[in-house]
């Protein structure tokens, strides 16, 4: 809303600090007419959903009329027989996002902190002051959350701590000795959301989801999503596991029908169709690697990362400017996703795509940086 239109608005206003908020933009979905668009900016599966989970939802079609499990019961059995958890610590939501938003309305009073750290995920910026609280920026090194700065900002204000393990859109993670020693340093009052929505594609040995932390403390939360390697992001399905103090308090707030059954059925399919998911995971790894070598190679830094995305540091030049470079690559269909809202102006963020859709965006990429703009 600008301030004129504001100024206009004699109905009702909403909730003190909601003016405030800066809604979030997500990656572009858009080019211009007549361009064969090649889709990079929202991390989404480069493999698509498993075509189980496609068969799945298209068999729920004559069910649409009646209201779904409205605490998800077969879908959170599937997942903690998956992950070996106990189903009554679960809990589904329209996708993590909505999960973190409870989670703020839940634990965070008007005027308390939450700590994330610098270039961490913006929704919980947002579910932060929608919920009337401040959020509170911890300063990272090379891109990647510190710890000790993050214990640092801890004051008896501070109701929680989100932390994205890997992180978006900085594509980094903390080991699992890091995030113990991070749990082991923030007070039991306080919790500590672990948003791990990328676990699946991390293949590191010094990693852990957060499931380890969570069966061992009464203040951990981890949420989960089938956004992004089951490539289910348009039905909207994620969970979370928990304290059972904290589940059921998610559980009292959530809307009471709040994953809808063709999203249900598709994620218990997704779940099950383990040769798809290691495709899929498959793909990532061999592709992250080969985007990275060859943006590196085009003489950009690629910050290391263990997503399904890297994120890119373009220099100080006529033409070859990060805003510049989204645009020229949007010319050309390839969509990316441009992170200043993240505070990193100079920097631009690729999915991983299919095998031609990362060819198309390293040629065009070269194309662009030969060009010399004087
Ligand atoms: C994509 C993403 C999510 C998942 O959002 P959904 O609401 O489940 O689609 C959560 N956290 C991070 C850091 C993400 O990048």
């Amino acid at each position: 809303m600008t301030q004129s239109s504001r100024e206009k608005n004699n109905g009702p206003l909403p909730r003190q600090g909601i003016g405030a908020i800066a809604p979030y933009i997500p990656g572009r979905t858009k080019a211009e007419p007549g361009i064969k668009i090649i889709k990079l900016s929202s991390n989404e599966a480069a493999l698509g959903p498993s075509p189980k989970a496609i068969a799945a939802y298209h068999a729920m079609g004559d069910q649409l009329y009646r209201y779904p499990d409205g605490d998800a019961g077969s879908l959170r059995h599937a997942i903690g027989k998956r992950f070996g958890l106990n189903p009554e610590r679960i809990i589904c939501g329209a996708g993590s996002d909505e999960l973190l938003t409870l989670l703020t309305q839940c634990y965070v009073n008007p005027g308390d902190d939450v700590v994330m750290s610098r270039h961490g995920f913006l929704v919980y910026e947002i579910a932060t002051q929608a919920a009337g609280g401040q959020i509170i920026k911890v300063p990272e090194s090379d891109l990647r959350a510190d710890v000790d700065a993050i214990l640092a900002h801890i004051t008896p204000k501070t109701r929680i701590v989100f932390i994205a393990n890997p992180n978006n859109p900085t594509g980094t993670y903390l080991t699992q000795a890091e995030m113990r020693r991070l749990h082991a340093g923030i007070p039991s009052h306080v919790l500590l959301v672990v948003d791990a929505a990328y676990a699946e594609f991390v293949r590191r040995n010094d990693y852990d989801a957060g499931i380890e932390l969570v069966s061992g403390a009464d203040n951990v939360v981890m949420t989960r999503t089938f956004s992004k390697v089951f490539g289910l992001a348009g039905l909207r399905i994620g969970w979370a596991f928990g304290p059972e103090s904290v589940i059921s308090t998610l559980h009292r707030v959530r809307g009471p029908f709040n994953a809808s059954i063709p999203a249900q059925a598709a994620a218990i399919a997704a779940l099950d169709d383990r040769e798809f998911l290691e495709r899929g995971i498959a793909h990532n790894l061999h592709w992250l690697d080969w985007v990275s070598a060859q943006v590196s190679a085009l003489g950009l830094k690629v910050v290391p990362s263990v997503g399904n995305f890297i994120l890119v540091e373009f220099p100080d030049r006529a033409g070859h400017r990060a805003g510049e470079v989204e645009a020229a690559l949007a010319a050309r269909g390839i969509l990316v996703r441009a992170v200043k809202a993240y505070g990193l102006d100079s920097y631009l963020r690729f999915t991983i795509g299919l095998e031609d859709e990362n060819h198309a965006l390293v040629t065009a990429l070269r194309l662009i940086l030969e060009k010399d703009h004087v």
